[in-house]
């Protein structure tokens, strides 16, 4: 790895928590939980990452996956996992995403996902120095009445979670089915992230900011198939959280195609990021390797890494330490 990129003070704003387990931890999940999966061997498991072709076929074997999670100690041990090797990656905070709707429809209860969580985030900052805030995530296929039992779930926790997001198959589950679920968490004073312009266009993208009223944009990537919210997209610097591994293993985009250098020459406000690493071959620092690659400069990689700290939703006062980590670092190099 390039060690000017390897040693860049950066955040990770969007991956997520499942998409981290990485085969041998899998094994070692299953094995420990007595679950039968369709993937019993780590050969199995390679051979299941290099069939799908598509958001949709991806999604059938992260659900398979996900399966193997089950307790308190699961999600203690994948969480910090995950955050010790953002750590090694010079990832200075993270925002992950947990879906809590895929194991409650198993019966595991929330407070079982979110302390098995919040104990590896303490842990990990202690032991590696790395901050984590996780963000609740909903599942965009399943009923937003469904999704508003979940939010409750969440109340008693919710000093804990920094957002919520959405997430899961997007086409045919636009924006606009959670306009009430957006509108309650807000008012429990949760910030708002929204999966969009992945696998569906710009409409997508504008009913996330017009009628939910998000934060940060997850993804879009598909902004520039529109004139009109490129330029609101530069006027308002709102956030996208683009994660290019995972945009072509996914057919969304490809190596020739990637459009990564003109949303930074068209002066977005993007950051780069994992998404589901174990899956998409790359931790975040092979993501901007990739960037590297389509011709991003050194400069434009360092103002990715500026933007992700700015979009965080750490604290100013944090957000401001690691900005300062981050010039002194550009001094040196
Ligand atoms: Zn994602």
């Amino acid at each position: 790895m390039n060690t000017f990129i390897a040693t860049l003070p950066k955040a990770e704003l969007h991956v997520h928590l499942i998409g981290t387990l990485e085969p041998r931890l899998f094994l070692k999940l299953a094995k420990r939980n007595n679950i039968q999966t369709a993937y019993s061997t780590l050969e199995n498991i390679k051979s299941a990452l290099q069939k799908f072709d598509s958001l949709d076929s991806f999604l059938d074997v992260y659900y398979q996956v996900a399966q193997v999670v089950q307790t308190e100690q699961d999600f203690y041990d994948i969480t910090l996992a995950y955050l010790k090797k953002a750590a090694k990656q010079r990832v200075l905070h993270a925002e992950f995403f947990f879906e809590a709707q895929t194991y409650m429809q198993w019966g595991i209860t929330f407070e079982t996902i979110i302390t098995g969580i919040t104990d590896a985030i303490k842990d990990a900052y202690k032991k590696y120095g790395i901050s984590a805030m996780p963000i609740l995530c909903f599942l965009r296929n399943l009923s937003e009445e469904y999704a508003l039992e979940v939010l409750k779930a969440s109340l008693p926790f919710k000093d804990d979670i920094v957002a919520i997001g959405l997430a899961s198959h997007e086409k045919d589950n636009p924006p606009s089915k959670f306009v009430g679920l957006f509108t309650q968490a807000k008012k429990h004073g949760y910030k708002l992230c929204a999966h969009a312009g992945e696998d569906v266009g710009p409409d997508y993208i504008w009913q996330a900011i017009k009628l939910l009223h998000v934060d940060r944009i997850d993804h879009g990537v598909r902004c520039l198939e529109d004139k009109d919210l490129v330029a609101y997209l530069q006027k308002t610097y709102l956030p996208l959280t683009v994660c290019p591994l995972s945009n072509m293993r996914l057919n969304i985009f490809n190596k020739k195609n990637y459009p990564i250098l003109q949303l930074m020459n068209e002066d977005l406000n993007i950051s780069i990021n994992s998404d589901d690493p174990a899956f998409f071959g790359g931790y975040i620092n092979e993501n901007y390797a990739e960037a590297h690659k389509m011709d991003l400069s050194r400069d434009q990689l360092v103002q990715c890494a500026r933007n992700s700290i700015n979009s965080s939703f750490a604290s100013l006062e944090q957000k401001e330490r690691m900005i300062h980590k981050l010039e002194k670092w550009l001094q040196y190099h």
